[in-house]
């Protein structure tokens, strides 16, 4: 049976619940063409990703670590994108009082030309395109889309979902990748801890006129953190973090008059720009769940937990949560144990959980203390990065750990197949 036929059986080894980046990971990491002992998988997801291939579906660009593309080039997906993948050569952080005054704070990779990058951009429907073309190729796996889940309830040993036309799947390990409001997670009963930041990122792709050198800059401005991040070509991707009242008045503008707005906040280093498709906002928040797991169920990506991307690392979180999940699941199927279990659950959710937490907490205290204009806590934190830029050592670490090399890491994230 290829992979997009109906579906002929209703009962698989795991159920992906959310068809985007995670999820489609998810099931290329349990039943795809390259995994070792490939599971029977089935993706759910009430839209179909072959409709959401352009960048009206999804204006974002992501920063791919040296850990996620070991783990594309395991799942067989690194080949198809690499061409749409820009090599960061070099992070700059400076504060970003404006355009015509932008001390740099921090520089990573100068140093460091000949090795390989730490980080790729590339925007996000090629990952998607990616993704598909693999799942494409498995065998294993179903994509069933067009309905949402309804109704979900779990029996000794069995997990069983109900879609909005009625039909029923069943498992005995479902996996929530259904983004950050996750309803498989809202009626499983986990908690949340957190907060929204009342910023929008704002996400817009653009061509220029001078060649961006493979460097990304990231300002700190008192709004929050706007940063310029390096695409194939002379084209480039912002993030650009406003509060949520002006973010909405940016987004509410013309084309032209947004393109005008743009231009001055990046200045004239990169020439002239002109803006490639409409501009999009994500209202910007922070969650992870209490547990990432409860009867029969994983969480995993944004279900599990939503960062502030002012270090692009949500997604790679998320692949991090796979590549863990799709080990323990691997190592319980070849002792023969039930996939489904509490101790395959249990030992995914403890593996995950610190790093997840770590990550998150950084990233808000980041966030809290560039994006205020207090005087005090400007001079404090000038001082405290320039201070870290004389130390390389500590540089090399942040830059490691940008790049996934540090901790325990999961055999996809070395790029090792499961
Ligand atoms: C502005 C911005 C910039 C970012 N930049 C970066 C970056 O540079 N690097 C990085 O690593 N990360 C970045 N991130 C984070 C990253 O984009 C997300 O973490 C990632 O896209 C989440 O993917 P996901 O598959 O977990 O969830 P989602 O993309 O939210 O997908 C969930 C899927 O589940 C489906 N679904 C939901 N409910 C149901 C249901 N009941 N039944 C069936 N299907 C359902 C939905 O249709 C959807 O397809 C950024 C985020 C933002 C907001």
């Amino acid at each position: 049976m290829g992979a997009f036929d109906a579906v002929m059986s209703k009962t698989f080894d795991v159920i992906v619940v959310g068809a985007a980046l995670n999820g489609l990971a998810a099931g290329l990491a349990l039943g795809g063409h390259r995994a070792r002992r490939p599971l029977s998988v089935a993706i759910i997801d009430r839209r179909d990703p072959r409709q959401a291939l352009s960048r009206d579906s999804d204006g974002r660009a992501s920063a791919i670590t040296a850990s996620s593309k070991r783990m594309f080039e395991a799942l067989g997906v690194w080949e198809g994108v690499a061409p749409h993948m820009q090599e960061m050569g070099e992070i700059i952080v400076t504060d970003g009082r404006g355009p015509e005054a932008r001390p740099v704070l921090l520089q990573f990779g100068e140093s460091r030309s000949g090795e390989p990058a730490s980080a790729f951009m590339t925007e996000n429907h090629h990952l998607l395109q990616g993704l598909v073309d693999s799942v494409e190729k498995s065998p294993n796996i179903t994509l069933v889309t067009g309905h949402a889940v309804a109704q979900q309830s779990f029996a000794p040993g069995l997990a069983k979902l109900t879609l909005a036309n009625g039909e029923q799947l069943t498992c005995s390990l479902v996996v929530a990748a259904d983004g950050g409001k996750s309803p498989l997670r809202q009626a499983a009963g986990v908690e949340l801890v957190g907060w929204s930041y009342d910023q929008m990122g704002i996400v817009a792709s653009f061509d220029h006129e001078r060649p961006h050198g493979g460097r990304a800059e990231e300002h700190f401005t008192p709004a929050g953190p706007f940063a310029i991040l390096p695409l194939p070509g002379n084209r480039s991707s912002i993030v650009w973090t406003k509060g949520t009242a002006d973010a909405k008045k940016l987004l509410g503008l013309s084309p032209a008059d947004f393109e005008t707005e743009l231009q001055n906040e990046i200045g004239t280093q990169l020439g002239r720009i002109t803006l490639l498709g409409k501009a999009q906002g994500y209202p910007l928040l922070m969650h992870f769940a209490k547990e990432f797991h409860a009867a029969r169920l994983a969480l995993v990506g944004d279900a599990a937990h939503v960062i502030h991307p002012l270090a692009g690392l949500g997604l790679n979180l998320g692949l991090r949560d796979v590549a863990a999940l799709a080990e323990c699941v691997a190592d319980a199927h070849a002792l023969g144990q039930d996939i489904g279990g509490l101790a395959v659950l249990e030992r995914y959710s403890a593996w995950r959980r610190f790093d997840t937490v770590a990550t998150a907490a950084s990233m808000d205290g980041l966030n809290r203390l560039f994006s205020n204009d207090n005087s005090f806590l400007r001079a404090l934190r000038d001082l405290g990065l320039r201070a870290t830029n004389q130390l390389s050592g500590v540089k090399q670490m942040f830059a490691r750990e940008a790049a996934g090399q540090t901790g325990s890491l999961p055999r996809l994230l070395r790029g090792e197949t499961v």
